[in-house]
C-alpha cells in the first residue's frame, strides 16, 4: 500500500520518508478515500520545532 508523506520542509532533522512509521518525528497516518474509492494513507509528520503546536 502506498502511503503519501506530508512533512515540514526545512526542518531541524531529515525525515524519513521510505519508512514513515520509524521516523523520528512519531508521525501520524491518517487514511484517507482516493477519487477512485480506494483507501490511500498519509502520513502527516510533525515538525520538531513547534510549528504545528496547534494540530
Ligand atoms: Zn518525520
Amino acid at each position: 500500500m502506498s502511503a503519501f508523506h506530508v512533512y515540514p520542509v526545512a526542518d531541524l532533522v531529515e525525515h524519513d520518508v521510505e519508512n514513515g512509521e520509524n521516523c523520528v518525528c512519531g508521525p501520524t497516518p491518517r487514511p484517507v478515500k482516493r477519487d477512485d474509492g480506494s483507501i490511500g494513507w498519509v502520513i502527516t509528520h510533525h515538525s520538531l520545532d513547534g510549528r504545528e503546536l496547534t494540530e
